[in-house]
């Protein structure tokens, strides 16, 4: 029995847990029934599960916390989970890290710790899944994507061997690993990586009239390019039902590395490419990094309330509802014109809860060559996209049509301007060459990992590589 072989929890469909325990962080997939969800607390309960799952031919599905869009982490097999893996502890040079660890709580274990890593832009998204994809945020100007900073990963493989993934171990595996996709070569239990030296920083956040958009999207972008890499900033237009008198808004936020003096000259700037005026405009008192980061994630939640609802007794963070999504990744910065055409497929005339985001890229990031890791993507300079969302479960039955063509109407009036996909923020609709959109020249390599590590494809989801397709394709 697998039960007695784990040090942590089987949870099966007969288990007062259960209905929890299939949860990701989007509702859409709580009707996906998993045969049973093990919360593995060591390495051995993780190769315990993958033999399991070996021997009585069911799948298995790798799991950190649940973020994933497109549902990558749950199916009808075994879900093997790392969310009790969350130890993070300083190490000489290096930070190691339990992969199942969640920003927040990364980031809050750390702090005593002297030392601090990099994270994305949402509290509770674990490191596996975000490292493995390349791993975007508020420091990838400065110190580039979080994959560019593993030393070295434990990983359990298909054939339920552990090895270590370094530069000198498994070259090719680490390589793989650095953006080629979570759940696709291996289950990560730990990680080590190069910390970040990021003493201070300074949170901030401005509030645009939708009436001014398209300036405020073309002025920020083109701002954020030209900025110093301290900065780093998001974009989002907002729908009405967030904004002032029911009306659209636009909000740049973020963190920034350098002196509030400068964050200040910046923040001027910025009010000076738009020719308009901010109807809001703050910074924070500079801080310590893992405070500042967990006021910019967490507002005034603690840390145990900033957790998915259900997951913690004190937990309080919401869930996402069923979500249809367009993203891809930019080049450079858009034109007012092309700013304008953004924002009319987002459509200002719609009621519905739906966004358009901006990340800015670039700095470091595009430093390290297009084929030293996975992550190929080093001339992005935002990852821009689209989100729209519905809480009307009769809708959801029905088959959410509307959804899927305002989605489609998005992703068409990105087309123009992309230079490839984001493996962690996949569109809804796959495209025919998604791995090419997602790995480049890339894609013939990780396909001959792939074969290497799992040749019978063992890990397996919508997106993962697929090990028997030509490797020269
Ligand atoms: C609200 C929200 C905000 C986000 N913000 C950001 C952001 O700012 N920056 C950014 O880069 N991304 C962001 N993401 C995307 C996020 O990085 C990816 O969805 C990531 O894969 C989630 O990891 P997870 O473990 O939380 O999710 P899961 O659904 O558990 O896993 C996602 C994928 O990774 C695999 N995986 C998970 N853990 C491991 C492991 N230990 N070993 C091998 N494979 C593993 C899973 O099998 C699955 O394929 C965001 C996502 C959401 C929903």
């Amino acid at each position: 029995m697998l039960r007695d072989q784990l040090k942590g929890e089987l949870v099966l469909p007969s288990d007062p847990g259960y209905r929890l325990a299939r949860q990701l962080q989007n509702t859409e997939y709580d009707t996906v029934a998993p045969s049973g969800v093990a919360y593995c607390e060591s390495p051995e309960d993780v190769v315990a599960c993958v033999r399991h799952a070996r021997e009585t031919g069911i799948p298995a599905h790798i799991r950190g916390a649940g973020h994933s869009f497109n549902g990558w982490s749950t199916g009808t097999g075994l879900v093997i989970d790392l969310s009790r893996m969350n130890h993070a502890v300083a190490d000489g040079p290096t930070v190691r890290i339990g992969a199942g660890i969640q920003s927040l709580d990364a980031l809050d274990a750390l702090k005593s710790q002297g030392r601090q890593i990099v994270t994305g832009t949402f509290p509770t998204v674990s490191q596996g899944g975000f490292l493995t994809g390349g791993g975007l945020g508020w420091q990838t100007r400065k110190f580039g994507v979080g994959s560019d900073r593993i030393v070295s990963a434990r990983v359990v493989l298909a054939d339920g061997r552990t090895v270590r993934a370094s530069a000198d171990e498994h070259p090719d595996l680490y390589w793989a690993l650095r953006g080629g996709g979570g759940g696709t070569f291996g289950i990560v239990t730990e990680f080590a990586l190069r910390p970040v030296d990021a003493p201070r920083l300074t949170g901030f956040e401005t509030l645009w009239p939708y009436d001014d958009a398209a300036d405020v999207l073309a002025a920020w972008q083109s701002w954020a390019v030209d900025a110093a890499e301290d900065l780093g900033t998001s974009l989002v237009v907002l729908p009405g039902i967030f904004g002032p008198d029911g009306k659209p808004i636009v909000k740049i936020w973020g963190v920034h590395h350098g002196e509030p003096e400068e964050l200040a000259r910046a923040l001027d700037e910025l009010t000076e490419r738009t020719g308009t005026k901010p109807v809001h405009r703050e910074a924070g008192a500079p801080g310590a990094y893992a405070d500042v980061m967990h006021e910019v994630l967490c507002g005034s939640k603690t840390v145990q309330q900033c957790h998915r609802t259900g997951t913690h007794p004190d937990a309080i963070g919401h869930r996402h509802p069923y979500t249809r999504q367009a993203y891809r990744l930019t080049g450079r910065a858009v034109t007012r014109a092309e700013a304008d055409s953004l924002l009319r497929a987002w459509n200002p005339d719609l009621d519905d809860e739906r966004y358009l985001l901006c990340i800015a890229l670039g700095g470091a990031a595009n430093r390290v060559g297009r084929t030293e890791t996975a992550y190929v993507h080093r001339d992005a300079q935002f990852l821009t996209g689209y989100q729209i969302a519905t809480r009307d479960e009769e809708s959801v039955a029905r088959g959410p049509v509307e959804l899927d063509e305002w989605a489609d109407r998005c992703g068409a009036a990105l087309a123009p301007l992309a230079t490839g996909s984001y493996i962690n923020f996949p569109s809804s609709r796959v495209p025919a060459d998604w791995e090419r959109d997602h790995y480049g020249e890339n894609t013939p390599r990780l396909r001959e990992i792939k074969r290497a590590y799992d040749p019978d494809g063992f890990f397996r989801h919508g997106q993962s590589i697929d090990g028997a397709a030509p490797a020269d394709r």
